[in-house]
């Protein structure tokens, strides 16, 4: 799928053209030209020679059948990976990647293990999005939810990010709305105050996994640029302006950061006003064990017991390594 080729086809085609196309691309999500009926079969033949609209990507389904994953490969035989999720509730997430690799190298996450690559364009990120509502289309559902929460770091990549978001959320295009999308975040204190001041009510994630610099540091060799306070900082300013919930993405890691204490620090500086926790159970990587589910109750009933607002992720896809801190984009 090529869209600046796209562009280029239907120079001087006049406007009605073009938003016959655009409801077929985003709306109708046609994988193949020859389903856009309101388009002349002449077009239609030259768009498909031109610029057809194939993802490569190969599709990996889970064994519950409610996570499949995607291994897409880029032009430039870079290889990404994109999840979709199917809750129970009837939603449907899918989880993009915002860069192929990440540099951030936390110690808990397969994607920052197999390093960095390079950032992806506003195009390869939406075609994530593209490739699973075509999926879904033949099952009669849709997406309803958008996560920033695949492969990178997406205030590294803040452009292409928010060009993307804007782009899916144009009525006349996909049209999900913004309080649909979330933005995970390792802590980058630029993009979490541009986020601040952007228009649209895109939600915020902090990926925080440990209560103190300290332990921080040692997780996620980020938080020596941004140390954890100041991130806090960033945060309260953006509940300040914003006044929109944030959620604090907490790991679970057997004896690294699962103890009273870590709970009893944790608690402290998340007893706020529109701050939630959520407690994630860890997928295993190598020399990381995940918290029991007693130890994971514990925590949790220390943070209630403090008044912090505390929710559970259910785990997706691990049997396909599809889960969070699972994608490292390579071949099966
Ligand atoms: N780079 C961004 C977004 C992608 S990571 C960030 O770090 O926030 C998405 C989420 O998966 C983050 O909260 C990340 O900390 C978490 N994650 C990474 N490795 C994991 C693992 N092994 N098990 C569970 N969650 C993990
Ligand atoms: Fe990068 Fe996020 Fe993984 Fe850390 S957790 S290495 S920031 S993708």
């Amino acid at each position: 799928m090529n869209f600046e080729r796209i562009d280029e086809l239907l120079l001087g085609e006049p406007v009605y053209r073009i938003k016959q196309i655009k409801k077929a691309l985003y709306q109708d999500l046609i994988d193949d030209w020859s389903q856009a009926t309101t388009l002349p079969l002449i077009l239609r033949e030259k768009l498909n020679k031109e610029s057809p609209l194939a993802i490569d990507a190969e599709l990996f389904e889970s064994d519950d059948k409610k996570t499949v994953k995607a291994l897409i490969t880029l032009k430039d035989g870079v290889k990404i990976e994109t999840v979709l999720m199917e809750h129970k509730d009837g939603r449907n997430t899918v989880c993009v990647s915002s860069q192929a690799g990440c540099a951030l190298a936390c110690a808990f996450c397969a994607t920052g293990k197999a390093g960095f690559k390079r950032n992806l364009t506003a195009f390869e990120i939406a075609q994530q999005v593209f490739l699973f509502g075509r999926y879904l289309k033949k099952i009669k559902q849709k997406i309803t939810n958008i996560v920033f929460m695949g492969m990178g770091e997406p205030f590294l990549n803040y452009d292409n990010v928010l060009n993307t978001i804007k782009f899916l959320n144009d009525p006349d295009g996909f049209g999900l709305g913004a309080r649909n999308f979330s933005i995970s975040t390792s802590g980058i204190i630029e993009g979490i105050r541009k986020l601040s001041t952007e228009r649209m009510e895109i939600n915020l994630a902090i990926s925080l996994h440990a209560p103190n610099q300290k332990l921080r540091s040692d997780l996620m060799p980020i938080n020596k640029k941004y140390p954890i306070g100041k991130v806090l900082e960033a945060v309260a300013e953006y509940v300040r302006t914003r006044k929109r919930r944030v959620m604090f993405e907490y790991v679970m890691i057997s004896g690294v950061n699962d103890s009273n204490k870590d709970a009893n620090e944790l608690a402290k500086i998340m007893k706020k006003p529109l701050y939630f926790v959520n407690l994630i159970s860890l997928n295993p990587v190598p020399g990381f064990e995940p918290s029991t589910s007693e130890r994971t109750e514990k925590f949790k009933t220390i943070l209630l017991e403090h008044g912090v607002q505390v929710t559970q992720r259910y785990r997706f896809g691990q049997d396909i390594d599809a889960a969070c801190g699972q994608l490292a984009g390579k071949d099966e």
